[in-house]
């Protein structure tokens, strides 16, 4: 597969640039920045890292404005000291995403070289227009001609806040959607939206019995571009709480739901990427670096840890949910049943602070020691996972007010994009709203935010289970 390319800026360098390019005199004006690096299964990512603004005599501003070789030398240096990319930006007087002109393509062309040379990285151009939509391209050695280079357009430029705002490249993916059987959900919120929701590509970790719903109100909703997670194979206990068929008992759950939302989407162009593995091995790790926005419809510790991660690390936000049955001590009567939903990443409380999983866990299920029957014997198995009794009822309004976490975090009906965690209490029929939550003062998550591979910790491995299980398969 040809490879794919996008950028992401947290926040608050977001502010810091558009303040500095989007002139009040309305000059154009441009600045540098450096990137981490984020590899992909099929996608390249920058991560906006660090902002260098210029100095007083290091650029020009009237007519065309230039920069002077001191600026981009000392550009250079900061980011080779970073050990990072080297970002070039400038600003465009009109709106959305922009092409690029003669000299944009002769300026960026030279400096492509030198900033290889001297960060390893290739030089990423990207240019702001008025009403703040971001475009990029990144420069990579040709193939072909030696001592060339060839500017690759990025698909996206997300911007990270409360709101995952997403500027797409119109000419690599294009708006996938049915305007007729989408009628009534188009008029709820207008065609851009529409349009913008049928490019995100979302991953599913795990289709169990809330990721098979997620996905199936998705395909419903328009969505079109699906990366799904999951090692598993459907069986016959999966039928009553999933849209799996008959059938499919015995199959990949990754190419069973890929069938099943084929027959629910509304879009005419289905994008699904199945890929047979856990999260916590490396291609499942690589494969969720391609997703826009990661669901975590996992109820294990491991995999759970590194969804956090991915969230901070890679700047691509994780909607999560998890499911509490109790019931008297021979189970025959329901006591108490509540389920909560968050979205996690960038300025946010992390899966870890939430309670959602602990890392002493995560350790042992790596350790195999979860599943190890003798590790295990005699202790309280609720201490170490979720414990699995749910019914289909509570699985899909989990599922259901995950998908309203992601339509909130995208979509910000009336600006409001942070809902917090919402818990809902199935016995008394209340539904709480939490926003106080947030990270311990010495917790790991927010010191890797943004840092993307330069993290420098490795949080896949080996996982025996899943190569068993697909072992078994063929
Ligand atoms: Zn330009
Ligand atoms: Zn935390």
């Amino acid at each position: 597969m040809k490879a794919r390319y996008s950028v992401v800026i947290p926040d608050d360098y977001h502010q810091v640039l558009h303040k500095h390019l989007l002139r009040l005199d309305g000059r154009e004006d441009l600045c540098f920045a450096t990137y981490n690096p984020s590899f992909g299964l099929n996608r390249f990512s920058g991560i906006i890292s660090s902002v260098i603004l210029p100095e007083a005599d290091e650029r020009e501003v009237h007519g065309n404005v230039s920069f002077k070789a001191n600026y981009f030398e000392r550009a250079i240096r900061v980011a080779r000291s970073r050990k990072e990319g080297l970002v070039f930006l400038h600003s465009h007087p009109v709106p959305g995403w922009q092409g690029m002109s003669h000299d944009d393509i002769v300026a960026e062309e030279r400096m492509a070289p030198a900033t290889k040379a001297a960060t390893g990285f290739p030089l990423l151009g990207m240019t702001i227009g008025t009403d703040q939509a971001w475009s990029a391209r990144f420069w990579n050695k040709s193939q072909i001609e030696k001592r060339k280079y060839e500017r690759n357009w990025c698909e996206s430029v997300r911007v990270i806040s409360d709101k995952l705002s997403i500027t797409f490249n119109d000419n690599m993916l294009i708006p996938s959607f049915d305007a007729g059987k989408q009628l009534r959900t188009i008029s709820a919120w207008g065609q851009k939206t529409q349009e913008d929701l049928s490019r995100m590509r979302i991953g599913i970790v795990g289709l169990g019995s809330v990721g098979s719903i997620v996905a199936e109100i998705l395909a419903r909703t328009g969505f079109s571009k699906f990366v799904f997670i999951d090692f598993d194979v459907v069986e016959e206990k999966n039928l009553d709480r999933t849209v799996f068929l008959r059938d499919d008992v015995g199959r990949a759950k990754v190419f069973a739901m890929k069938d099943a939302i084929s027959r629910a989407a509304t879009s005419p162009s289905l994008d699904v990427q199945c890929v047979e593995y856990s999260i916590c091995e490396e291609r499942g790790f690589t494969a969720s670096l391609d997703c826009d926005v990661l669901f975590s419809c996992v109820d294990r510790p491991w995999p759970r840890q590194v969804i956090n991660f991915i969230s901070y690390g890679h700047l691509i936000p994780a909607i999560d949910g998890g499911i509490l049955v109790r019931s008297n001590k021979n189970n025959t009567r329901l006591i108490g049943a509540d389920w909560k939903v968050h979205t996690v990443g960038y300025g946010r409380p992390c899966l870890e602070c939430l309670g959602q999983y602990k890392t002493s866990n995560a350790i042992l299920e790596k350790d195999g020691k979860l599943d190890d029957p003798g590790y295990l014997q005699g202790l309280d198995r609720s201490q170490f996972q979720e414990v699995h009794e749910n019914v289909f009822p509570f699985s899909s309004n989990v599922a259901s007010l995950e998908v309203l976490q992601l339509l909130s975090l995208t979509v910000a009906p009336s600006g409001l994009s942070n809902i917090g965690q919402q818990t809902v209490h199935f016995v008394t029929g209340e539904l709480e709203r939490d926003k106080s939550h947030k990270c311990d003062a010495n917790c790991f998550f927010p010191s890797v935010q943004g840092k993307g591979d330069s993290a420098g910790i490795e949080v896949f491995s080996k996982h025996p289970i899943a190569e068993k299980a697909r072992e078994v398969r063929k």
